[in-house]
């Protein structure tokens, strides 16, 4: 099994490219028909869903904007549980229907701090697209209509994901090799 070092740990492949391709086409086509003539506004959550961002974009063919905001809350490879304030935020959602992009919900705090927030935007409608989710380490209710992989709860890197600031720049995913 290929395995890669990111700073001090190494991390053996999880998810390969082709697999991971294949499940955002597949939300994105059910994106295209969900939203067709509605015109939503895709906001990213930076840094880690810039690669699936990416990638959903070049799947997604109803007019559409795309908008980037960061929201900062972890670190090394646990969740503090500390959340940050959303930066970046330059388009009017009102009355537009969003579609909030995340790499991977883990507790879901991050997600459920976000909506707060989005929803004082007053958007016609709110809608979560994440990567990944750890439906084992959920913490809150979170209603998520468009989900590409539910994975163990195990650290993941690649693909946008990182360790540390590093590991983000592979095609395929990686998960923490247990010492
Ligand atoms: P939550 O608030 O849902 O616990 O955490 C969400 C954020 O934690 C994600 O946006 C991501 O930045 C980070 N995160 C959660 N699990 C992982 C993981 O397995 N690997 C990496 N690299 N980041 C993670």
């Amino acid at each position: 099994m290929q395995t890669i070092k990111v700073k001090d740990k190494s991390f053996s492949l999880f998810i390969p490219e082709e697999k991971i391709l294949a499940a955002v086409k597949r939300i994105a086509e059910q994106i295209n028909k969900d939203y067709e003539g509605k015109e939503p506004v895709f906001l990213a959550v930076l840094n880690g869903s810039f690669i699936f961002a990416s990638d959903l974009m070049k799947e997604v063919n109803i007019p559409c904007e795309i908008s980037f905001v960061k929201l900062a809350s972890y670190q090394g490879v646990s969740t503090t549980g500390q959340i940050r304030e959303v930066i970046g935020l330059n388009v009017d959602l009102t009355g537009r229907p969003v579609i909030i992009v995340e790499d991977i919900v883990d507790t879901g705090l991050t997600m459920a701090h976000m909506l707060e927030v989005m929803e004082k935007q007053n958007p016609a409608s709110i809608d979560i697209c994440t990567l990944l989710l750890k439906p084992g380490k959920l913490q809150v209710n979170l209603d998520i209509k468009y989900c590409c992989m539910e994975i163990p709860n195990d650290f993941i890197v690649g693909y946008g994901l990182d360790y540390d600031g590093y590991g983000r720049n592979t095609r395929d995913i990686y998960t923490l090799v247990k010492s």
